[in-house]
Parts: structure tokens; sequence; C-alpha cells
């Protein structure tokens, strides 16, 4: 084949010049890139410069040396030898990721669970009737900023709703997503269809996440076009739809690449993360007024946070939620070992600035 075609072809499934850049800096001519496109356990599947799916594994050394973190999943970009057609490819290095996502495994002792690489966009989905909960939104909000990825919150079943009701879900979820674009659609109606195919761009990579039910498969099977992915009735047992094989990074007719995993559904909040930031960044500012430094907003006196809910200019939600979820890391950090908890301390001053007084306070907020 063409050079240039074989490079359309690695263009085509997201390769860019921070891999290829990447994959020059390993002085590896032997070695050449390829994309994991589903992770079976125990091996991999790519995609290389010829467009054809095949399997691979990690060579004996990658085995033994990567981290957990470290190991090839989903989206990532890799380098591989050469090997007969009917070989495993064998995968020697995971080049940079441009973007990480993480999950806290539910239930089990704080595993952190790496789901998938290098996506571009993430959709938050959530349904209109019943789902679009705004504690849960900060959490996968707060997930997303952290990988590094840019979100977006897609509204879906829109035509279960009322205009009216519509219009409250979208200004309840707009609350706590400032600057997040939140697109209402239906996958039934083919409502707001165009409007989220701009993110579905040749090359780009969007990942789908959302509680179970809220319309992921619906959405997938828009863009398909076709029925590829089996949409199960929403009771469907959650392990049911672990145990189904398919394939988790695939190509859409028009050129995008959508990465849609089991544990994509259940991605919670991160237990590393910096992106609380980002999703408090309205309550963080308030905080600059509050009188004392260590404020909590507990009801102490010239609290301004406490002042804007009494003002009715904070939905005091926002605050519970930024309390929840301090909590929630803590505890998931006393669950982690030693190396973890180093790094909870730098994790708590983000965490801390959010919560109290930022150090340097803007003399004209005081009070
Ligand atoms: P997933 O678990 O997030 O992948 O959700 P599915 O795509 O499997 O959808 C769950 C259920 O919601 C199915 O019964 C779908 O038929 C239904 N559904 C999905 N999108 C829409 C929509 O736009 N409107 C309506 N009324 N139902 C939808
Ligand atoms: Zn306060």
């Amino acid at each position: 084949m063409e050079r240039s075609n074989l490079a359309s072809i690695l263009a085509s499934w997201g390769y860019g010049p921070l891999f290829s850049q990447s994959l020059t800096l390993l002085a590896r001519p032997d070695l050449a890139p390829a994309r994991v496109i589903s992770d079976l356990g125990s091996h991999l599947e790519i995609v290389d410069a010829t467009g054809e799916p095949r399997h691979a594994q990690l060579s004996g050394r990658l085995r033994h040396t990567l981290f957990a973190r470290d190991r090839p999943v989903v989206g990532d970009w890799v380098a591989i030898a050469a090997a007969c057609a009917d070989e495993p490819a064998v995968v020697h290095r995971v080049l940079p990721r441009a973007s990480l996502l993480i999950r806290r495994a539910a239930g089990r002792a704080d595993h952190e669970q790496v789901v998938a690489a290098n996506v571009d966009t993430c959709l938050i989905v959530t349904s209109a009737n019943h789902d679009a909960n705004p504690r849960r939104l900060e959490r996968f909000l707060t997930a997303v900023w952290d990988s590094g990825a840019a979100p977006v919150v897609v509204v879906s079943k829109i035509d279960l709703v009322s205009d009216g009701e519509l219009a409250a879900v979208l200004a309840r979820l707009a609350a706590v997503a400032p600057g997040v674009p939140i697109l209402p659609v239906s996958a039934q109606l083919g409502a707001g269809m165009d409007a989220l195919a701009a993110y579905l761009q040749p090359g780009r990579t969007v990942a789908l996440i959302g509680t179970s039910g809220v319309g992921k498969s619906s959405l997938v099977n828009c863009w398909l076009g076709t029925d590829h992915q089996v949409v199960l009735p929403i009771d469907a047992d959650e392990r049911g739809r672990h145990t189904t094989t398919r394939r988790e990074l695939f190509a859409l007719p028009g050129g995008g690449l959508v990465i849609d995993t089991p544990g994509m559904r259940s991605l919670g909040l991160l237990a590393t993360d910096t992106g609380l930031d980002d999703v408090f960044a309205d309550v963080a500012e308030l905080a600059a007024g509050c009188r004392f430094r260590d404020c909590q907003h507990r009801g102490e006196p010239g609290c301004a946070i406490g002042a804007a809910i009494d003002a009715g200019e904070l939905d005091p939600g926002r605050l519970a939620g930024l309390h929840k979820l301090a909590r929630e890391l803590d505890v998931a950090e006393r669950r982690r070992d030693p190396q973890a908890a180093r790094e909870q301390r730098a994790r708590m001053k983000v965490l801390n600035r959010a919560l109290r007084v930022r150090t340097q306070v803007d003399p004209k907020r005081q009070r």
C-alpha cells in the first residue's frame, strides 16, 4: 500500500503529531504505531496502518515492568513490532496519553481502574425524564475535567418531557456545569443530533459516559445508522452487559471515533484529581469572601457562602455536593496504600482551596 495511504488510515484512527513525535523520540525504527480498540483481558485488539484489526500482546518486559495505570487500555496508541499477519503483534511501548479516564471501582476496596485513553470529547449523557441529577453530573464532570478530555453534557430522551420540564432540567444542569455545552437530544425523534454531530469529526475520539439506561447505545446506533450494538431493555442486568463482547472503540461511517466501554458506564469520581477546582469554581470564588480563612462554610459568622445561599444566589445543593465529594475523596484516600496517601497531600491542597479561603484574600471583599 502507498505510504500516504497508510498515513491517512492512521490519521482516521486519530493518529496525530503528539503521538508521531513520541514515536520518533523512541528512536526505534523497528516499531510501528497502532491503536488499541478492545481490551479483552488476556490480549488486546489493535488497528495499525493497514486498518485491519488484529490481536496484540504485551512484550514480556512490559508485562513485568508496567504499573497498572500504564498498561494499555482502549484508545491507547502503542508501538508494536511487525509480525507475520497471523501472529499477534507485540506491544513494546505505550505512547504518552493526551487524556486518561479513570474510574474508582465501586464496591471493592478502592481500586482505581483506567478506563480509556486519548479521548478528545467526553459526552456525559443524562436523561431528561428522571436521571437529570445535578450531584451526579458534578461527579462525572469532575472525572472528565481530570482526565484531560473536554466535557459535553447531553440531555437525552427529550421527547419524554414537556418544553417547560425540559427548560427546568436544562437550567438545573447548567447551574452545575458553567461553560460546558449542554445539548438536548432525542435519539427516538432524531432531534438535536446535528449539534451533537459537530463533535464527531474525522480522527476525533468521543466517549460516552452516564448511568445505565440513559440512552447511550441508542445514540451510538443513530450514528452508526444500524443496530451493531444491541440496545438492552432498561432493567437489563449490569453483569449481563459486561459479558457482551463487542468492539470498544469503533469508527463511525462519517469518520468520528467512539469509545463505549462498560467501565465508562460507571465512571465515578477519581481518587487523584484537580478537577474539583474547575467544577466548584463558583463556590471557591465566593469562599474568598468568608471572614475566616479556615471557614468550613458550616454556619460560621461572616461566611460568604452562607450569605449567598440565604440571598438565594447559590443553590445550597452546591455546597452540600462539595462537602460530600470532599468526604468521599477522604475516605477513598484512607483506603488506599501509603503511596497514594502521599498524593493526597497534593490533592488536598486543591480541595482546600475550594473549601476554604484562598491564600490571597481580595481586600475589597473582606467585610
Ligand atoms: P444505555 O444503557 O445508556 O446504553 O441506554 P440505551 O440506549 O440502551 O437505552 C435505554 C432505553 O431507553 C431503551 O429502552 C431505549 O429504547 C430508550 N431510549 C433511548 N433513547 C431514547 C429517546 O430518545 N427517547 C425515548 N423515549 N427512549 C429512548
Ligand atoms: Zn464560609
